[in-house]
């Protein structure tokens, strides 16, 4: 197998990937901020990535306690803060 496998070739967007390379580095540097509930999100805490409803790109890194809460509060969300970071992690 080759070493690190091809993403490309497996239907897993490279795009994706990078988007979520890009993530992990801000949440890494302690820079993220929860693209649901806003707050920090800390190098140490768990977290996903945050879809956009039509899975075209990704809201940004959230909270993995906010994601999964996301089902239930959905449309509760802060829409203005939201679409600033639809903008900066769209794909
Ligand atoms: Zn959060």
């Amino acid at each position: 197998m080759p070493r690190g496998g091809n993403t490309n070739a497996r239907g897993y967007g490279a795009p994706h990937v990078a988007a979520r390379a890009a993530m992990k580095r801000a949440v890494d540097a302690g820079t993220a901020q929860c693209s649901i509930c806003g707050g920090p999100i800390s190098p140490h805490e768990p977290w996903d990535a945050d879809h956009t409803d039509d899975r075209t790109g990704y809201r940004g890194p959230a909270h993995r306690s906010c994601n999964r809460r996301t089902g239930a509060i959905k449309g509760n969300r802060a829409r203005g803060q939201a679409s600033a970071q639809v903008k900066r992690w769209r794909l």
